[in-house]
């Protein structure tokens, strides 16, 4: 595959497109000084990165909005240049829930429309204030919703125009069956954002959103921030690994851009989070090299199977 990055979209079964690469925004709010979305999200843009994933859930909406519209009012970009990609949180599930939801993200972002919207996850919560409800035994409270109702009440957002096309995250083949097996079904889920990367690899999946036209969003492209409250730390660290490695001493590349060429040669879209100047712009150095069918067969046999990111809620 040619990919330079001024050609570094890649159509969605709607009509629109997605950049391969984009800047992911989680970073946990208790530890991360309040402004650091915000001048991240514009090292970024001035970088060339056009893709910004975040969510509601993220708690720094607010600043991807404001990086977003400083960079349009300074005439760097415009509008139509930036494609972001917002999270309906589990829950927001209700069918009568979701739009007044994604407005509210629109409202934080100050912005009139989401590039892509997506239902984070397929289980859902009980509705309220409280994100993670959970019962006086410390489990979470589920609540038991219709996901093809979701669905419709997403097929809505788009045909306001509010999300200019609709996906999801975290879905397995069963549930992007479900979706897309559904009578009456007016728009499929254009993408499908899930933990991929060179040791969760996902080929089946892969294989099977290919054979659909979903396009795969790997998160978590650089083995995660390893967090120990919420990623299974008993998986090795990504970047450690001596093939990645010794295969970007002979690109003078970095292991993370290896990881991330690898992932894009493949055709699946890479949010690596960096808040860091240095470190956002090297991920964005992944256009002027390419790996070759070797390289790619040795980086593929590197999958283990195993998740950084259990999800174990
Ligand atoms: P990641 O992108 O794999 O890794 C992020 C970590 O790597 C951060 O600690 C970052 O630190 C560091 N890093 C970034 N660039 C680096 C480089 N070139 N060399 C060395 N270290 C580097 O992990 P992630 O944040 O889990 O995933 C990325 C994005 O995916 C998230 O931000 C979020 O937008 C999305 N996501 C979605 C879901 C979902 O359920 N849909 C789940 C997880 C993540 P610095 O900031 O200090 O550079």
């Amino acid at each position: 595959m040619n990919l330079t990055a001024e050609s570094h979209r890649i159509p969605l079964s709607d009509g629109n497109s997605i950049p391969l690469l984009g800047l992911g925004t989680y970073a946990d709010p208790q530890k991360t000084p309040k402004g650091s979305c915000l001048e991240a999200v514009k090292i970024a843009i001035d970088a060339g990165y056009r893709h910004i994933d975040g969510a509601f859930v993220y708690f720094n909406e607010h600043e991807v909005g404001q990086a977003i519209r400083e960079k349009i009012a300074e005439g760097k970009i415009k509008r139509e240049d930036i494609f972001y990609c917002g999270k309906l949180w589990n829950t927001c599930h209700p069918p009568e829930l979701v739009r007044p939801t994604l407005e509210k993200t629109l409202k934080i972002l100050q912005l009139d429309y989401v590039d892509l919207y997506i239902i984070e996850l397929p289980m859902a919560f009980k509705p309220g204030e409280a994100l993670y409800p959970k019962d006086e035994n410390g489990k979470f409270i589920y609540h038991e919703t219709d996901l093809c109702a979701t669905w419709e009440a997403m097929e809505a957002c788009k045909d306001a125009g509010l999300a200019k096309s609709i996906g999801v995250s975290n879905f397995n083949r069963r549930q992007l069956e479900m979706i897309m097996n559904k009578p009456g079904l007016k728009y499929k889920p254009v993408s499908n954002q899930v933990e991929c990367h060179p040791y969760f690899t996902q080929p089946k999946l892969l294989e099977f959103c290919r054979q659909h036209d979903i396009v795969i969003v790997g998160y978590s492209p650089l083995g995660t921030s390893r967090d120990e409250s919420w990623v299974n730390v008993s998986s090795p660290p990504l970047l450690k690994d001596p093939v990645l490695n010794a295969i970007g001493k002979k690109y003078n590349k970095t292991a993370a851009q290896v990881a991330l060429r690898f992932s894009i040669q493949r055709g699946v879209v890479v949010i690596p989070k960096s808040f860091n100047p240095q470190r956002i712009r090297e991920n964005f150095q992944i256009f002027d090299f390419s790996l070759t069918e070797k390289e790619m067969k040795e980086i593929e046999a590197l999958n283990k199977n195993v998740r950084y990111v259990e999800l174990l809620m």
